[in-house]
C-alpha cells in the first residue's frame, strides 16, 4: 500500500497504542474465558476510537478512512495480538452492514448500540441441510400468526451460534413462488423459546465454533422482519457481500505472518544462507513468498476498486480461489518442517519455537475452500460475471 506521512503517523500510533494496551498473558486470558476475552478486547479498539473499523460515525463508529482500516486488520493480524474483532466478526460486518442499508430506523437504534457495547453476539443462520451452494433452495419456513412470524425447520454451519445471543435467519415465508422470491429475512433472540442450538465439533478439535440450529414453532415478533416479506434473498446479497469484502483482508494478510513462522523454522534446521538459498526448503519458501506478496498486491487492488465502487465485485472470487489453496499450501510448508513437533505435544524440542499447531493450521486452512462458496462457485461467478460465460439455466 502506498503510505504517505499522514498515513505512516496513524500507524505507529496505533502500533504504540497496541503494544501499551495488549497485556503479556492474553493468551491465558483468552483461555480462561473467551467471552469475557473478547469483550474487554474489542471494548478497548473502540474506546481508543479504531472500532469498528469500517462503521461510520452516524452509527457510533469511528469513521476511519478505508487505507486507516486497512492499517488496522494489517497491525492486527500480528500473531502477538488476538484476533479482531473475534466473536463479534459476524455482528461488526453481517449485521452491520446490512441493517444499516436495509433496516429500519427502529432496527438500527435496537441492535447496533448492544453491538458497539459489546453486549450482543450474532450468528449468521443462513446453510441448511440441503441448502449451502443452492442457499435459495432453502426449506426453513415461516408463516404470519398475527404480531408474529412463526418458524419451524433446521440450519447448519452457523460461524458462532453456540455463543450466540442473536442471529440473522432466511426463511421461506412464500412455497409457491420461484425459490428466490419466498424468502424473508429475520433478526431472531437466540434465547427464544423452541430454539435448539446443538454445537458441532469439528476436526480441528474446537468444539464451539460451529452448531446447528434447530426451531420448532419459534414465535419471532414481525418488528424482527427485515425489509419487507419475501424480499430477503436480495438483503442477504448484502450480507454475502459483507462476507467476501473487508473479512477477507485480515484472513489473507495472516498468511504472510504465517509464511514468516513458517520459515523461521526452516531457518533453524539451515541457518546458512547460501544452503537454504539452493535448499528445497529454501526453493519451496521463495515459490510461497511470491505468491503471498502476489496475493497481497491482488488484495490492494481490489480493494482499490472497492473504494471506488462502494462493494466488492466478481473480482473478489478471483482472490478467494487464489487464497484456500495457498493457504494449505503455506501450512502444509509449516507442518513439514515443523514435524511432529508441529502438533502441540508438550517437550518436544521445537515445540516452544513455533508459535502455533501447525496440524491444527493446515486442518483449518481446509475451510477456505468451502466457506463463504466453494471454489467450483466461485469458478461459475468468474466464468459468468468477469468472463461473460452464459449462465447456467435457472430450473426454479
Ligand atoms: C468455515 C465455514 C464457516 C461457515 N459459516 C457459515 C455461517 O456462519 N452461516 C451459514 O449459514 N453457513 C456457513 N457455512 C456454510 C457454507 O456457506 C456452506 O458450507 C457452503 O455454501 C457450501 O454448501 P454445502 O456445504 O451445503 O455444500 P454443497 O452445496 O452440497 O456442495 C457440495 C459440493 O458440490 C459443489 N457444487 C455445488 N453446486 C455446484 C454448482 N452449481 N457447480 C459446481 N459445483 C457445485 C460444491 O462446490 C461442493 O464441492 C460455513 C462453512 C464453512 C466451511
Amino acid at each position: 500500500m502506498i503510505e504517505d506521512t499522514a498515513l505512516a503517523e496513524f500507524r505507529s500510533t496505533f502500533r504504540t497504542w497496541l503494544r501499551d494496551t495488549i497485556p503479556n498473558d492474553w493468551r491465558d486470558q483468552l483461555a480462561d474465558d473467551y467471552r469475557g476475552f473478547n469483550v474487554w478486547w474489542v471494548s478497548a479498539m473502540r474506546d481508543a476510537g479504531y472500532g469498528p473499523p469500517h462503521w461510520a460515525k452516524q452509527v457510533g463508529g469511528p469513521g476511519l478512512s478505508l487505507p486507516e482500516q486497512l492499517v488496522i486488520y494489517e497491525e492486527t493480524t500480528d500473531p502477538d495480538c488476538p484476533g479482531y474483532p473475534g466473536l463479534f466478526s459476524c455482528a461488526y460486518t453481517h449485521v452491520h452492514d446490512t441493517l444499516t442499508l436495509h433496516g429500519s430506523p427502529e432496527q438500527i437504534d435496537r441492535h447496533l448500540k448492544p453491538i458497539l457495547d459489546a453486549k450482543c453476539v450474532w450468528a449468521q443462520a443462513f446453510s441448511e441441510p440441503e441448502a449451502g451452494s443452492d442457499l435459495a433452495s432453502l426449506k426453513t419456513r415461516a408463516f404470519r400468526d398475527g404480531d408474529d412470524y412463526v418458524v419451524n425447520g433446521q440450519k447448519i454451519w452457523s460461524t458462532l451460534a453456540p455463543h450466540g445471543d442473536w442471529a440473522i435467519v432466511l426463511a421461506r415465508t412464500d412455497p409457491d413462488v420461484p425459490k428466490r422470491k419466498g424468502i424473508s429475512y429475520f433478526l431472531v433472540d437466540l434465547a427464544s423459546p423452541g430454539i435448539e442450538v446443538r454445537p458441532i465439533k469439528q476436526i480441528t478439535g474446537a468444539e464451539n465454533d460451529f452448531a446447528e440450529i434447530f426451531f420448532t414453532d419459534v414465535h419471532i415478533p414481525a418488528e424482527n422482519l427485515v425489509g419487507q416479506e419475501n424480499d430477503g434473498w436480495r438483503i442477504a446479497n448484502t450480507t454475502l457481500a459483507a462476507e467476501r469484502g473487508p473479512l477477507a483482508i485480515p484472513t489473507a494478510l495472516t498468511l504472510r505472518e504465517t509464511l514468516a513462522d513458517a520459515v523461521a523454522l526452516a531457518r533453524l534446521q539451515i541457518p546458512d544462507d547460501s544452503a537454504f538459498a539452493v535448499s528445497s526448503l529454501g526453493q519451496r519458501y521463495a515459490q510461497l513468498h511470491g505468491e503471498v506478496e502476489i496475493l497481497a498486491e491482488m488484495l490492494y487492488g481490489t480493494l482499490a476498486k472497492f473504494i471506488e465502487v462502494g462493494e466488492p465485485g466478481p473480482e473478489s472470487s478471483i482472490i478467494k480461489i487464489f487464497l484456500a489453496p495457498l493457504m494449505q499450501r503455506v501450512s502444509a510448508y509449516g507442518l513439514d518442517v515443523a514435524g511432529s513437533a508441529g502438533h502441540h505435544e508438550k517437550g518436544a524440542s521445537l515445540r516452544d519455537r513455533a508459535s502455533s499447531d501447525w496440524l491444527v493450521n493446515h486442518l483449518a486452512s481446509w475451510v477456505w475452500t468451502i466457506a463463504g462458496g466453494s471454489d467450483q462457485i466461485q469458478r461459475n461467478i468468474i466464468g459468468e460475471r468477469v468472463l461473460g460465460l452464459p449462465r447456467d439455466p435457472l430450473v426454479d
